[in-house]
C-alpha cells in the first residue's frame, strides 16, 4: 500500500496492476484552520459574527478586526502568493445588497442563495475560477438570518422550490467553524414547501446528523474515480471518507426521524485512461457505503471551462497536468453569448450510455437528476 500526499487518496494497487481502488484511511477528519480570520465591523454587528469569533478564539486563531467594511491587503506580490494568502484567509462579511436579489441555476435547483463564497480547497479544475474574482479568499456571510429569511420571497406560491447553497464555495469545508450550514437545514426544516440542497468533497459530517431537517435538505457528496481526485484534488477529503459521510447521512437516526435525503454528484467526469474500470469501481464502493434503502439520486456532470476560467486555473496551478485544450472539444454557448469548452459529441455520448448502464445496474432505485 502506498499513500501520496496528505491530501490525497490511499492507493492500492489492483491484482492485475492497472487498477486502484479506494481504501478508507484511518485517522481524525481532517478540518481546515485558516492562518488568519479578518472580520468587518458590520459582520460583528451580527450574532452570527460574533459566534464565528468566539469559535475562533477558541481555536487559538489569529484574528484581526478590520478598521472599516472594506477587505483590503488580500494581495500578494504575484498570482501564486495572492493565492497562497486567500486560501489560507477566512473573512467573516456580511453580504451586500445584491446577494438579496437571487439567480436561477438550472438544471441544479430553482434558485441559488450563497451562505458563503470561496473554498478552502485546491481543486486544479475548480469551477470558481471562473465564477469569482479576486484573491480566492473564503468570505462568510455574517447576516445569516436576513439570508435565509430572504429565501422565502422566492417560494412558489404552489409547489415545491429547491435552494441551492453551494454555487460558490463548499460549506461543508467551513462549517466547523461556521455553523451556517446546520443553520440553513434548521431553517429550511421548517419550510413545508421549499427545501435545501448543498453538495460538498468534505466529510465532517456528524455535527449535523440529529438536525431536524424534516427531509427539506438533501446533501450530496461530489465524487470521482481515484486518478481524477489523486490527480486534481488537494485539502478535501479522500473520496472513501466522502462515501462513509454519505452513508452516515443517509441513516436513519432517532433524533431527526430518519436520515438524510442524500445525492451522489460526480463530477467533473473526465474519459481519462482506463476511465470505465475506474469510475465501474467508484460505483462499486458507493454501492458498498449505500447498502442499505435511502433516497438516493445521481448529478453526472463532464470536465468543461471557460477561456476565462482557464487562464486563472494555469495562473494558480502553473504545473497542472489537466487537460485544457482545446482538442476534442466542441463549445457551447450561453445565453449571454459566454463560451465553454465541453468534449464532443461522441465522447460525451459513450460517457453518459456508460453512466447510465452502470448507475441503473447499481443502484436501481436511484434517480439520475440531470447529465450535462
Ligand atoms: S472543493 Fe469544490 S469549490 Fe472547493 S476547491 Fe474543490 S472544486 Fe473548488
Amino acid at each position: 500500500m502506498t499513500t501520496s500526499s496528505l491530501f490525497d487518496t490511499t492507493l492500492v494497487p489492483s491484482e492485475t496492476g492497472d487498477l486502484i481502488s479506494l481504501t478508507m484511511p484511518d485517522g481524525p477528519t481532517r478540518l481546515w484552520m485558516p492562518r488568519l480570520v479578518v472580520f468587518t465591523p458590520a459582520a460583528l454587528d451580527e450574532a452570527h459574527g460574533q459566534k464565528i469569533l468566539a469559535r475562533a478564539r477558541d481555536l487559538e486563531l489569529p484574528i484581526e478586526i478590520l478598521p472599516a467594511n472594506r477587505l483590503t491587503g488580500l494581495r500578494g506580490a504575484d498570482a501564486r502568493e495572492t493565492y497562497r494568502k486567500g486560501k489560507t484567509t477566512l473573512a467573516v462579511v456580511t453580504a451586500p445588497a445584491g446577494q438579496f436579489k437571487l439567480q436561477p441555476i438550472p438544471p441544479s435547483a430553482d434558485w441559488q442563495f450563497h451562505v458563503a463564497e470561496g473554498c478552502p480547497g485546491h481543486c486544479q479544475y475548480c469551477y470558481l475560477a471562473g465564477s469569482l474574482s479576486g484573491p480566492p479568499v473564503v468570505r462568510v456571510f455574517a447576516n445569516l438570518p436576513a439570508i435565509l429569511e430572504n429565501t422565502a420571497r422566492y417560494e412558489k406560491p404552489n409547489g415545491e422550490t429547491s435552494f441551492e447553497a453551494s454555487c460558490y464555495t463548499d460549506p461543508l469545508g467551513i462549517e466547523h467553524l461556521t455553523c451556517s450550514l446546520a443553520q440553513a437545514i434548521r431553517y429550511f426544516g421548517t419550510r413545508p414547501n421549499a427545501h435545501l440542497r448543498w453538495v460538498s468533497k468534505y466529510d465532517a459530517v456528524d455535527g449535523l446528523l440529529d438536525l431536524p431537517h424534516n427531509n427539506r435538505t438533501r446533501c450530496r457528496l461530489s465524487v470521482n474515480a481515484v486518478p481524477v481526485a489523486r490527480r486534481f484534488e488537494g485539502g478535501v477529503a479522500f473520496v472513501a471518507r466522502r462515501l462513509q459521510a454519505a452513508r452516515k447521512l443517509a441513516l436513519p437516526r432517532e433524533k431527526n426521524g430518519g436520515g438524510y435525503p442524500i445525492g451522489l454528484v460526480i463530477a467533473p467526469i473526465m474519459p481519462i485512461e482506463n476511465w470505465e474500470s475506474h469510475y465501474a469501481r467508484l460505483l462499486d464502493e458507493a454501492a458498498r457505503a449505500l447498502d442499505f434503502p435511502c433516497d438516493l439520486t445521481f448529478e453526472l456532470i463532464t470536465h468543461r471551462f471557460t477561456p476565462g476560467a482557464r487562464d486563472v486555473l494555469r495562473d494558480w496551478y502553473p504545473n497542472t497536468v489537466l487537460d485544457l485544450s482545446e482538442d476534442g472539444r466542441e463549445t457551447k454557448r450561453n445565453k449571454f453569448g459566454g463560451v465553454k469548452y465541453v468534449y464532443a459529441r461522441s465522447t460525451m455520448k459513450t460517457l453518459r450510455a456508460f453512466f447510465e448502464r452502470e448507475i441503473a445496474c447499481h443502484f436501481p432505485q436511484a434517480r439520475i437528476l440531470y447529465w450535462t
